[in-house]
């Protein structure tokens, strides 16, 4: 470890809960004050065993009768209470001494936990206890989403903490001028209506009063949640809506179509005719770029819609007025791709105007990368594809008129700046492509600054990805499936799951399965299968080889950690199982499973699941394998990945990247969102400095996401 420097006022470090309050975002006060429960406990009130319903969550007060360790069927502990109407056993399977103790018999204690009426009688597993006879809290207890080394407890003091310093420091000031707010955020009390603060109505949030209707906090119709939902749509509202007044104001170098220019020519050689949705959405671009002011365009499509021709398309015009495109993908294996296939089709053409295809990724010689520096900045290169390279500060366009970035979730703010600060003399059109939809009518809404093109109709000629659910259980019949896959001369992803806490597991875990694939598919002596593996640890170079030997067909099983890179195109594999498929989330499903059903053969996807301990699988998981065996529609998968996940997943969504909301849902806050559309303008023109405070109040550092 290296010494620390003397100089330095020491710097307590972060404890490990502290780290984790970070890394889930929460770093100022106002943060903490915006992070609600998920749900609440009512630990209000004291029941009695007597009146317990099965299932029921009960808070008692009891007497232990007895206390023993059981070894059967595995080793418990194992007590009985007496509340007085009747008894109870409870049962841990994990306990510590200090526990045991705590429930020696004869101690009073408060219990809480889910009743079982068992046939031989009442039951709790690990209910939570502590010394009777405390005073009961008046308000709900609040439930908050947390992540590994962040206990329930801290969480909650932490919130507390930040609520009140948010308070004091008058980070809760009005900033919505009187008279305008939404009708929902009013309650009639005591006969004269109530306006709910943005104060109140988180005070109230995260410790409501035990007479509330869990109803109306659940489905969030309650007047401080539409008030909360109200402020934050409002806050992206005015954000974008700044955001695009700044950019209408910059230029952009008209780029106009050409009859019988580079466009027309790329047309005449593509393999296929344009879909309709991909003329359609050709046209809305052409559209914009004819235009002197930057094209702000979201291209989003499902996973294989076609919309790297789009982009070649739009591309095509760029170039045929002279000027540089500039292509970006997230990784290096789709930049390949990418540039495979651009090359393809348009080096070709570009070569008898003298012009060429350029290429830049992070792992190229320097040889190499230096000359591709030299044809970028003189603009020989017409045409440059890569990775973040391309926004390196050492790369000098010539004249950047179009920036093209593909898996737009996938680039920070950061990147996306850096590439619009690549044009000297204004700014370059860009757009955006997303593979993860929203539905078009809530886009066409709510991107403010943005404007959406919708690719809604698949390539025809695609014969749809048949997924079936199967239990861990029957992996044998599953290897057997391969091996009669292999036998027709197809080929097969294996994805293995994403362990979130550690990388190294992961990796033991990919390589463990490679190593039983391998050796399975090779035992019944027929010719060998050659089984590859990628994962995340490995160099670019060496996942690029193993990807190219599977691109090649010379591979026949690829065992992939996590994700397979999105838009990977091998359309001779038919087949792609999904090992722990309860793991992942709707949306990734969804990406995966388009990397096959690519080509003509009959494609499969199997999600293969494990129940684990309880033997069963959560809701939330069984919905979204059920969602993905109902439908292949990506705008229904949007659709109900909006439904299924609750409040306390928004987490996760946020790391998914997808950059919507938090509180609001788009589907069903629709008369909000309509609200905040139009009261953004007013805000702005009217009351700049509330609109100043409001945005900050909400995106904080953040807005500038909104600008890129
Ligand atoms: P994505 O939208 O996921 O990026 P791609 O652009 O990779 O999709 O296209 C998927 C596949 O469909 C590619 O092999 C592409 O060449 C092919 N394709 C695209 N457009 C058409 C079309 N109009 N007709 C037939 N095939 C097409
Ligand atoms: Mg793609």
């Amino acid at each position: 470890m290296p010494a620390a420097t003397p100089s330095k006022p020491e710097v307590k470090p972060l404890s490990a809960p502290q780290k984790a309050l970070r890394k889930l975002g929460l770093d100022r006060s106002i943060d903490l004050a915006l992070h609600l429960p998920f749900r609440y406990e009512d630990e209000t009130q004291l029941g009695l065993l007597r009146n317990a319903r099965d299932g029921e969550m009960l808070q008692i007060e009891a007497t232990v009768v007895s206390c023993e360790i059981s070894y059967k069927p595995r080793r418990q502990l194992l007590v009985v209470v007496d509340d007085g109407s009747d008894t109870c056993t409870l049962r841990f399977f994990n306990f510590y001494h200090n526990q045991q103790k705590a429930l020696a018999v004869g101690s009073r204690v408060r219990l809480r936990g889910e009743v079982r009426g068992g046939f031989m009688g009442r039951t709790m597993v690990h209910p939570s206890f502590s010394i009777a006879g405390g005073e009961l809290p008046n308000a709900l207890t609040p439930v908050y989403a947390t992540s590994a080394g962040l206990p329930q407890a801290y969480i909650r003091k932490a919130v507390q903490g930040g609520l009140v310093q948010a308070s004091r420091s008058g980070a809760f000031s009005e900033t919505i001028p009187q008279g305008v707010l939404p009708p929902s955020v009013h309650s009639a009390q005591a006969g004269k209506p109530q306006v709910w603060s943005l104060e109140q109505s988180l005070y109230f949030l995260h410790h409501p009063t035990p007479d509330v209707s869990l109803a109306q906090l659940e489905d969030r119709t309650h007047p401080a949640w539409q008030r909360l939902k109200a402020e934050e749509l409002l806050a992206q509202q005015v954000s974008q809506l700044q955001a695009k007044r700044e950019r209408d104001l910059l230029k952009a170098p008209p780029l106009a179509l050409r009859q019988g220019g580079l466009q027309e020519q790329l047309l005449a050689v593509l393999p296929f005719g344009l879909t309709n949705a991909q003329r359609r959405v050709g046209e809305e671009i052409a559209q914009d770029l004819m235009r002197p002011v930057p094209m702000h365009r979201l291209l989003q499509g499902d996973v294989g819609s076609g919309k790297t021709v789009v982009a070649a398309l739009a591309a095509a015009v760029a170039m045929d007025g002279g000027f540089q495109c500039a292509l970006m993908a997230p990784t290096e294996i789709l930049a390949e791709q990418h540039f495979r296939k651009l090359i393809d089709w348009l080096e070709p053409l570009l070569s008898p105007l003298g012009k060429r295809v350029a290429w830049l990724t992070g792992s190229q010689k320097k040889k190499e990368r230096t000359e591709m520096l030299g044809l970028i900045a003189s603009g020989e290169a017409a045409l440059v594809v890569g990775t973040h390279a391309v926004i390196q500060e050492l790369v000098v366009f010539h004249n950047l008129a179009l920036a093209i970035i593909d898996e737009q979730h996938r680039f920070g703010v950061a990147q996306r700046l850096a590439l619009r600060a690549k044009m000297h003399d204004g700014e370059p059109h860009m757009l955006m492509m997303s593979a993860t939809p929203i539905p078009r009518t809530l886009a066409m809404s709510y991107y403010a600054d943005l404007d959406v093109s919708t690719l809604d109709e698949l390539p025809p000629g695609r014969t749809p990805v048949v997924t079936r659910l199967v239990s861990d259980a029957r992996r044998d019949e599953l290897i057997e499936r391969i091996r009669h896959q292999l036998g027709e001369g197809r080929q097969v992803y294996w994805v293995c799951p994403l362990i979130e806490e550690s990388e190294a597991l992961d990796l033991t875990n990919a390589t463990e399965t490679h190593a039983r694939l391998s050796e399975a598919l090779n035992s019944c002596g027929a010719a060998s299968v050659k089984v590859g593996l990628l994962h995340s640890r490995m160099s670019p170079a060496d996942k690029k080889a193993e990807m190219a030997q599977f691109v090649s067909g010379a591979m026949g099983v690829l065992v992939s950690t996590t994700v397979i890179e999105v838009g990977v195109d091998v359309p001779n594999a038919s087949l792609m199982v999904i090992e722990h498929a309860e793991r992942f989330g709707l949306s990734q499903l969804h990406q995966l499973r388009g990397r096959v059903g690519r080509g003509a053969a009959a494609s499969a996807c199997v999600l293969m699941y494990a129940t684990g301990e309880s033997g069963r699988l959560s809701e939330t998981a069984r919905e979204r394998l059920r969602a993905m065996v109902e439908t292949s529609d990506g705008f229904e998968i949007a659709r109900r990945d909006l439904e299924i996940r609750g409040p306390g997943e928004f987490l996760g969504a946020r790391q998914s990247g997808a950059p919507l909301l938090r509180f609001a849902d788009l589907a069903q806050d629709a008369d909000l969102l309509d609200w905040a559309r139009q009261l953004a303008p007013v805000m702005l023109d009217k009351y700049p400095e509330m609109a100043k405070r409001h945005i900050e109040r909400w995106l904080g550092g953040k807005s500038d996401f909104l600008k890129a």
